[in-house]
C-alpha cells in the first residue's frame, strides 16, 4: 500500500491537507469555501465523492469554517473531538444534517485503509487535537497550530517519515511588525503558534531517522518568509534549504508519497 499526501492550502485564510492510503482519502481541515475546495482538488484529481471523511483539529474559521458545509453538500461524515464540535455548535452556524463522529485526543482509530492517530496539543482552542496518519508501514505526522513543543508532541512525532510542519512567525518580524502588542502576545504564546526557531527546535528534537518528506506549513503572510523557514527546518535536518517542501496559501503542495 502507499500513502500519499497534498495540500490545498495551509496558513490563516485556510487550511486543508488530504491524505490517502489504498483507496481511503479523507481532507484535514476545511477552511476553504466548498466551491473552492472542490476547485482545488480537481488539481489533485480528486472530486468530493473519493473522500470518505474530514478530520478537523479544532474550531479556528481557518481549519473548521467550511467543514460542515462542505459535508452537509457532498454527504461526507465529520471526525471531531467533543471540545470542538460543542465550540462548532455554540458558533451556531451548524448545517444539522451532517454525519459527526466524535474521537478522543489519544485514541487511534481507522476510517478504511487508512490508520489514524490523533494527539493532544497546547492552542487556544476548546480541544485541539494534531494527526499523525498511517498505512500500516509509514507514518505522515501533521503539526499546526500549536504554542508550545511538549515531551507528547515530540514522542508522538518521533520515527515519522514525513512530517508537515508548522513555521508560523519569525520572531523579529512578529515583534518588530504592526500587529498589536496583545496580538503579538498571543500568536507568540504558550496556546499561539510555533515561530520558525520553535519548530527547527522541535524538529532537532525528533528521531529523523526515517524522514523522506520535510514541508514548511501555516506561513504567515505578514511575519514570515518562505526562505526564512526553510532555512530554520533545514538546519535542524541539516539538508539544502530547498530539499524542505513549502505548504504555500494559494497552491498548498502537490502529492508527497511514501512507498
Ligand atoms: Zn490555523
Ligand atoms: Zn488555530
Amino acid at each position: 500500500m502507499t500513502l500519499r499526501f497534498a495540500s490545498i492550502g495551509s496558513g490563516s485564510k485556510g487550511n486543508c491537507l488530504v491524505a490517502q492510503a489504498g483507496s481511503t482519502r479523507v481532507l484535514l481541515d476545511c477552511g476553504l469555501s466548498p466551491r473552492e475546495t472542490e476547485r482545488r482538488l480537481a488539481r489533485l484529481d480528486i472530486s468530493p465523492a473519493d473522500i470518505s471523511g474530514i478530520l478537523v483539529t479544532h474550531e479556528h474559521d481557518d481549519h473548521a469554517g467550511q467543514a460542515y458545509p462542505f459535508a452537509a453538500q457532498h454527504r461526507i461524515p465529520v471526525w471531531l473531538t467533543y471540545g470542538t464540535q460543542t465550540a462548532l455548535a455554540e458558533s451556531g452556524k451548524l448545517p444539522g444534517n451532517v454525519e459527526a463522529r466524535t474521537i478522543q485526543g489519544r485514541d487511534a482509530f481507522a476510517i478504511g485503509d487508512l490508520q489514524v492517530r490523533p494527539y493532544t496539543v497546547p492552542h487556544d482552542a476548546r480541544e485541539p487535537v494534531q494527526f499523525v496518519f498511517s498505512d500500516g508501514a509509514f507514518r505522515l505526522g501533521v503539526l499546526t497550530d500549536i504554542g508550545v513543543s511538549t515531551a507528547h508532541v515530540e514522542t508522538t512525532l518521533s520515527g515519522c517519515d514525513a512530517l508537515v510542519l508548522e513555521c508560523n512567525h519569525d520572531h523579529d518580524m512578529l515583534w518588530g511588525g504592526d500587529y498589536p502588542k496583545w496580538l503579538k502576545e498571543r500568536i507568540s504564546g504558550p496556546f499561539g503558534h510555533l515561530s520558525n526557531a520553535a519548530s527547527g527546535k522541535l524538529l532537532a528534537a525528533l528521531d529523523r531517522s526515517r524522514m523522506q518528506h520535510v514541508l514548511a506549513a501555516h506561513l504567515s503572510q505578514q511575519n514570515n518568509r518562505p526562505e526564512l523557514a526553510r532555512a530554520a527546518l533545514a538546519g535542524a535536518m541539516g539538508c539544502a534549504p530547498d530539499w524542505i517542501g513549502l505548504a504555500t496559501q494559494e497552491e498548498g503542495f502537490s502529492w508527497r508519497e511514501l512507498r
